[in-house]
């Protein structure tokens, strides 16, 4: 694994994957009034448990954009992706809401950078009645970068579970990361750190490893179907 940019070029067929742990230094993210805590010490928590997952496989190139708490700006993030050209970017989060809001989202860019909730997807993917939205999908699956990506973020959103009690999109400021062209990208929301549940498993290890193997076990799948036999 590697920290804030591809050390060596590769050598060798391998499937990269960029963990950028969101926030950061004097970044703090939201703040959790429930556990006293901010937000970028659980998505750097999650981000190093994601990126030592995915290291396990040899053949997975991991780049972390941060591997402690030191502030990085977007352009800065950007510039990371853009020295690996990665196959996958996962960008870790977490919201804050009203007490009672609570789970996890996946977002996806298309290249109008527009963002997709995947589980809104997947629940119209069976009944495409929604004209703006099979628009957006017929869009995603046109483009080979994005439409490989779809899977991994429905098995990602199945695997850490769905949101209760509020939807709608990200911060814009999260999802201008994912504006890299041709790099498919994921924004996850791992929980709120306004919900005394979510709280738990956000700033807890057992539950930062719950996330981490949720995000970490549809990576290392694709990436085991995509590379070849050694
Ligand atoms: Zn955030």
């Amino acid at each position: 694994m590697s920290i804030g940019d591809c050390a060596e070029p590769l050598t060798r067929p391998a499937f990269t994957v960029v963990v950028d742990a969101g926030h950061g230094g004097r970044d703090g993210g939201a703040y959790s009034f429930v556990v006293g805590r901010v937000e970028k010490e659980a998505t750097l928590a999650i981000a190093k448990r994601v990126a030592r997952k995915l290291g396990s496989n040899k053949q997975i190139v991991v780049i972390m954009t941060r591997d402690d708490d030191r502030y990085l700006s977007l352009i800065a993030r950007q510039r990371i992706i853009k020295s690996c050209e990665p196959n996958l970017v996962v960008s870790i989060h977490a919201d804050s809401g009203p007490p009672a809001a609570r789970g996890a989202a996946v977002f996806l860019l298309n290249e109008q950078g527009q963002a997709i909730v995947v589980d809104r997807l997947m629940s119209r993917t069976q009944d495409s009645t929604d004209d703006e939205l099979s628009f957006i999908l017929a869009d995603i699956q046109q483009r080979q970068s994005i439409n490989y990506v779809v899977p991994i973020a429905s098995r990602i959103q199945l695997a850490i579970g769905s949101r209760v009690g509020r939807g709608g999109v990200p911060r814009s400021a999260n999802l201008a990361l994912l504006k890299v062209p041709g790099t498919p990208s994921l924004l996850i929301e791992c929980g709120f750190v306004s919900n005394e549940f979510d709280a738990i498993d956000l700033f807890t290890p057992e539950g930062q490893d719950r996330i981490a193997g949720a995000i970490s076990a549809p990576i290392l799948d694709a990436a085991r179907r995509s590379m070849p036999k050694s």
